[in-house]
């Protein structure tokens, strides 16, 4: 299954004007391979740098760049973790709750996503939504701990 998809992507690439080159059939291999997290820029690096020893990093960045352009791939950025690159081509739901605590990154859920897809379609008239929206807040753990924090500095304070 993941081999189709390889060649579907390929196809989006043609279909970009983009040259298949063996970097780039790497990269995308690397990406569809772990579909279910984000990777940073350092295990794409080494990854790729294992099997086209010498390549060059900021050529790595640019074809980050030009997936990100064409909507195969998406940027996060995670507070504590740093840059994060994802799958998202054929994902409907990709937004996330990160925690600028401790750099949680939750995956929304489908029903919000519906709510705020209908929502489009009613206010805006706007269908077929892709979403792709990044939540900064507290996860509920991180709030409990400030909670905690904040009742002990103030009992501090008498
Ligand atoms: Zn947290």
């Amino acid at each position: 299954m993941v081999m189709k998809k390889h060649k579907d992507l390929l196809a989006i690439l043609r279909h970009n004007n983009m040259r298949i080159t063996p970097a780039r059939r790497l990269l995308l291999q690397y990406i569809l391979d772990n579909q279910s997290s984000g990777i940073s820029l350092r295990n794409i690096y080494a990854y790729m740098n294992e099997r086209l020893p010498g390549i060059d990093r900021s050529s790595i960045y640019r074809n980050l760049e030009n997936l990100k352009h064409i909507e195969i791939i998406q940027e996060l950025n995670l507070p504590t973790v740093g840059k994060q690159f994802q799958y998202i081509f054929d994902k409907k739901v990709h937004h996330y709750y990160i925690c600028k605590s401790c750099g949680k990154l939750n995956k929304g859920n489908k029903t919000l996503f519906e709510k705020i897809e209908s929502a489009l379609k009613e206010v805006h008239g706007f269908k077929k939504a892709n979403l792709s929206v990044i939540f900064y807040g507290h996860c509920a753990s991180c709030s409990k701990k400030k909670k905690v924090l904040f009742y002990c500095t103030e009992n501090l304070g008498k």
